[in-house]
């Protein structure tokens, strides 16, 4: 590893402002020790997630309305110490229960060590756009597991890295999402965020994800991309143009995939015509990293440090290795927002013990992550994307669905939690006309509720075409 990941020069590191120096010394102390606990066996790691998750249920009882109720109702009492099978009574919050608590999600306040606190606005695969608060300290988990990625891929950090997608204003100056949007991309010197703190960097090549495959290539070739992040319904339609178009890019070495459905078809697909292995992650913004790929197999090591992940069948007994079931997680960390066995809106395969020797549990495969595709008026497809992001910060709608009516015309249903002004209107408008494109008309309608998958997931999309156009 050492030899493939530069670290920073003492020097440089020694006119950093403190905060950073401290941030830098406080993740590699935490890498520390998850080098250590992966080895543990699954009993030592339960203990210490009851250890994590004893103060935490006791906190939530004590501060948070929502949680307070429900634990006293689940028969819990203040200072009665957490067993499993208390645990097991505590009921699964949805991600509809989660978003209509409103304020009684959020304590009055938490313990200061953890920090300040950000907002989160996301609609994950669903769409149901849920608002929690992320403190300090569990953003800095969320970086530990990033780092933890870094270290078992073992890929590097000294190439150059392209991201493909679409791109979010607020994270560039207005000249450099311009370029960002051009057949020119932006190209900047360092990967940012935690990764630089830790090493030396290549650089970083972001394009929007909408520009045309001969564009797309050119600015790799051009940049001789090394690695590739990138959704995996993109990759999907990258491969295929990479395959029709007969083209090589020798200088890729990994694609970082992440947010939607990895399956072994697209990883033999990306062997295949990139020459290169997917390297994916399992994470949600409101709750951190799930899962991360094992460096030594396809199947996914639950971060069991950071993060109670449970599997539930529809009757919310535990799945058996091998059983498909509802993915329910507990972040142990973040005070600022308690979720407490939160149904994130996925369903995953849970695997048995792993041959790497790792004690940290499997899950073999996510389902339920898939995106679709639009199909465009000009031919081509699109991944359905309405920015979740921008989509969850707009408090009025609880719930929202994508449907495909026609090649040149998308409706967006919505179910309100207050009545839709035509200000709200305007805006949800403007998102879906940067997301989808100006080629398509938009309806925009009202519903009392959406349909639910037998299994009870709302899907963000839907196509109404035909057949025909489908296949
Ligand atoms: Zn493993």
């Amino acid at each position: 590893m050492a030899n493939k990941m530069l670290l920073r020069s003492s020097i440089e590191a020694a006119t950093w402002p403190a905060v950073l120096t401290d941030k830098a010394a406080k993740v590699m102390a935490v890498q520390q020790q998850l080098g250590e606990s992966q080895w543990w066996p699954p009993a030592r790691m339960r203990a210490a997630q009851f250890e994590q998750l004893r103060p935490l249920v006791e906190f939530a009882m004590g501060h948070v309305p929502f949680y307070a109720e429900r634990l006293q109702a689940a028969g819990l009492r203040p200072g009665v110490p957490l067993t499993e099978a208390m645990w097991d009574a505590v009921p699964v919050s949805t991600r509809r229960a989660v978003r209509d608590a409103g304020e009684a999600l959020h304590p009055p306040g938490y313990p200061l060590a953890h920090g300040n606190y950000g907002l989160v606005t996301t609609g994950g695969s669903t769409g149901v756009p849920v608002r929690v608060r992320k403190s300090e300290l569990a953003q800095l988990m969320w970086e530990c597991s990033h780092i933890r990625e870094r270290l078992w891929a073992a890929e590097g950090t000294d190439g150059t890295l392209v991201r493909f997608w679409q791109s979010n204003p607020n994270y560039f100056t207005p000249l450099g999402y311009e370029a960002v949007l051009s057949a020119e991309g932006l190209v900047l010197d360092g990967w940012g965020g935690v990764d630089e703190l830790l090493w030396q960097t290549g650089k970083v090549a972001h394009m929007s994800d909408h520009q045309p495959f001969a564009v797309k290539f050119a600015f790799m070739q051009r940049v001789q991309a090394n690695h590739l992040l990138i959704f995996p319904s993109n990759l999907r339609l990258l491969i295929g143009e990479f395959r029709r178009a007969g083209v090589r890019l020798p200088s890729l070495k990994s694609v970082w995939t992440q947010s939607e459905l990895v399956d072994d078809a697209l990883r033999d697909a990306c062997r295949e015509v990139l020459g290169c292995e997917i390297i994916d992650t399992y994470s949600a913004a409101e709750t951190g990293f799930m899962a991360l790929q094992c460096p030594e197999a396809r199947q996914y090591h639950i971060q069991a440090e950071t993060m109670l992940v449970e599997v539930l069948d529809a009757d919310g007994r535990a799945c058996a290795p091998g059983e498909v079931g509802r993915v329910v997680v507990t972040p142990l960390h973040n005070y600022a927002t308690p979720l407490l066995r939160y149904e994130v809106g996925d369903e995953a395969e849970l695997g048995g013990p792993c041959s790497c020797g790792r004690g940290l549990g499997v899950l073999k495969r996510i389902v339920g992550r898939a995106h679709d595709y639009l199909h465009l008026p000009s031919g081509g497809r699109r991944r359905a994307n309405l920015n979740v992001y921008q989509m969850a910060k707009i408090e009025a709608v609880a719930e929202y669905q994508i449907v495909q009516r026609a090649l040149d015309r998308i409706e967006l249903r919505l179910v309100m939690a207050e009545p839709l002004t035509a200000e709200t209107r305007a805006a949800i408008h403007a998102l879906a006309v940067t997301g989808f494109g100006s080629e398509f008309a938009i309806d925009i309608t009202v519903q009392d509720s959406l349909p639910r998958t037998a299994s009870g997931k709302l899907l963000a999309f839907v196509s109404a075409l035909p057949a025909a156009v489908e296949t």
